[in-house]
C-alpha cells in the first residue's frame, strides 16, 4: 500500500510540477521542487487554505481556461473568506486527460453520485442546492434522468413538482431534506423515495434516524466532500446504506487521503481507531489539483475493513476541527460525542443545537433539544444522562470533569420544534 502512495503522489507530482498553464506549485515549493519528485511522501509539504486563497483563481487553473465550465465558492458557512474553485466540463476533461497521457482516468470525482445511481437504476431525483451540481445535472441528463432542481425556501412548490415527478432519490444537506420531508409526506411522496443522499454539512444521528423515518423505502447514504476538493471524497459504502450511513469509503479513483496530527502535523498510520486531520491528494489531473491539503476535517479510521467493490478502508467524519470539536482538560469534547450522546436518549428528540461557552468563570457545555412537548422537568434528568454519555477520553466522561469542577454542569434548554431555525427560517432572517 505505500509503495502504491508513493506512485499516486508521484504522479500528483507530475501534473503539477510541469504544468503549463499554472506555476502555483512551483512557486509554493520554489527553486528546489524538481527534488520533491523523487522524495517520500512526508517530505512533500502541506498545502493550506491561506495559501490557495492568496493567489487568484486566474493563476490556479492547472487546465485550459476553455475547459473550465462554471466557478465554485466555498460557502463562507464557517465565516471565512469565501475563494473560488473551477470544474471541468466532463467531456472535455476526459478527452484532455488522454491527451496528456493520464491512464486510467475514472472521472469520479466529478459524478457525485456513481456509487449508487447506476446500481439502483435511479431515473428522476430531486436535487438541492443545485447551484453546485450544475455539472452533475448535464452528465445525468445525457444519460435520459431527469432533474428537479429543489429550493428549500419553497418547500410546498418543490414538494408538489417531486410529488408529481415520483422522484425516486432526494439529494441535499440533512437538515435541510428534514425540514422539507414533511412537505413532501404530506403529498405522500415520500413512499416512491428508494434513495436519500445526505450532502453538504455533517449529518447527525438524529438526523439519519429521521430521514429514514419519512423515508420509510429508502436506502440512506451521505457523501462527503469540500469545495476545495472540486468533487466528494468520501461515500456511504452501498452495502451500508441505511444501517450504517457514516461509514465512508475513499473515493480512490481521484485521490488518496492521510491523517495527521492536527497540532504537529505528524503523519499518522491509517489503522484501526485512528483519529487525526485529513488530508487529502488528488492523483487524477483535475482543474485545481491538491497536494497534501489539510481539510481541517477530523476524521478516524474505523475498526472494520469492506470487501465491496469500494477501498478496503472505511473512515468516519467527526466534524470541522476548528468548530467541532474543543480540548478541555483531560480530553476533547467533540460534536461527535455529543451526537451518540444524544442520539443515545430514551425521549424523542427533533433537532439538537450545541454549543460551547467559555465566557463565564468556568467554561462549560449548552445543549439545545428541540421536541413536540417541552418539559421543564426534564431537564435535569437529560443533563445527567448527558453528563454521563459523552466521552471525552474512552475512560472519562463530562460527568467526571464536571465533579474535577473544571467544567460547568451542562445546561440543557428544551424547545418546542417549531422553535428550530430550520432551512427556511434561517433564510428569511436575511
Ligand atoms: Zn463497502
Amino acid at each position: 500500500m505505500k509503495e502504491k502512495i508513493e506512485t499516486l503522489m508521484h504522479r500528483a507530482l507530475t501534473f503539477a510540477l510541469h504544468n503549463p498553464h499554472s506555476d502555483f506549485y512551483r512557486r509554493k515549493y520554489g527553486a528546489e521542487f524538481e527534488a520533491l519528485l523523487s522524495q517520500s511522501v512526508a517530505a512533500v509539504p502541506f498545502l493550506t487554505r491561506p495559501e490557495i486563497e492568496a493567489v487568484p483563481l486566474r493563476s490556479r487553473v492547472f487546465v485550459p481556461q476553455t475547459m473550465v465550465r462554471f466557478i465554485r465558492s466555498t460557502s463562507g458557512s464557517t465565516g471565512k473568506n469565501v475563494i473560488g474553485f473551477p470544474m471541468l466540463e466532463e467531456g472535455l476533461y476526459q478527452e484532455y486527460l488522454k491527451s496528456i497521457g493520464h491512464v486510467p482516468v475514472s472521472g469520479q470525482l466529478s459524478r457525485y453520485f456513481e456509487p449508487y445511481f447506476s446500481s439502483m437504476n435511479i431515473k428522476s431525483q430531486l436535487l438541492f442546492s443545485a447551484g453546485s451540481f450544475v455539472h452533475e445535472v448535464r452528465v445525468r441528463g445525457m444519460e435520459g434522468r431527469m432533474f428537479i432542481s429543489g429550493d428549500f425556501t419553497q418547500p410546498k412548490l418543490t414538494a408538489r413538482l417531486a410529488a408529481e415527478a415520483q422522484v425516486d432519490a432526494v439529494v441535499g444537506s440533512p437538515s435541510g431534506l428534514v425540514s422539507f420531508a414533511p412537505f413532501l409526506k404530506a403529498l405522500d411522496g415520500c413512499r416512491a423515495v428508494r434513495l436519500v443522499v445526505a450532502v453538504g454539512e455533517l449529518a447527525t444521528t438524529l438526523q439519519f434516524t429521521k430521514l429514514q423515518e419519512f423515508f420509510p423505502n429508502a436506502k440512506i447514504a451521505s457523501q462527503y466532500g469540500l469545495t476545495e476538493s472540486q468533487g466528494f471524497v468520501g461515500y456511504t459504502c452501498p452495502e451500508k446504506m441505511s444501517s450504517d450511513p457514516k461509514a465512508f469509503h475513499v473515493a480512490e479513483g481521484s485521490l488518496f487521503i492521510e491523517l495527521i496530527s492536527p497540532e504537529t502535523g505528524e503523519s499518522l498510520p491509517l489503522t484501526a481507531g485512528t483519529e487525526g486531520e485529513l488530508v487529502i491528494t488528488t492523483h487524477e489531473p483535475q482543474a485545481f489539483p491538491l497536494i497534501r491539503y489539510r481539510t481541517g476535517d477530523f476524521a478516524r479510521i474505523r475498526s472494520e475493513t469492506c470487501s465491496c467493490e469500494g477501498s478496503p478502508l472505511l473512515f468516519e467524519c467527526m466534524g470541522r476541527l476548528t468548530l467541532d470539536r474543543i480540548r478541555v482538560p483531560r480530553g476533547v469534547l467533540t460534536i461527535a460525542a455529543v451526537d451518540q450522546a444524544v442520539a443515545g436518549l430514551s425521549i424523542e428528540i427533533k433537532e439538537f443545537a450545541a454549543s460551547w461557552d467559555a465566557a463565564g468563570e468556568v467554561p462549560g457545555l449548552s445543549i439545545t433539544l428541540y421536541m413536540d412537548e417541552g418539559d421543564g422537568e426534564l431537564d435535569e434528568a437529560i443533563a445527567k444522562t448527558l453528563s454521563e454519555g459523552i466521552k471525552i477520553a474512552p475512560a472519562l466522561s463530562y460527568a467526571d470533569i464536571v465533579a474535577e469542577g473544571s467544567v460547568r454542569p451542562i445546561v440543557i434548554e428544551c424547545r418546542p420544534v417549531e422553535a428550530w431555525i430550520g432551512w427556511s427560517k434561517k433564510k428569511r432572517l436575511l
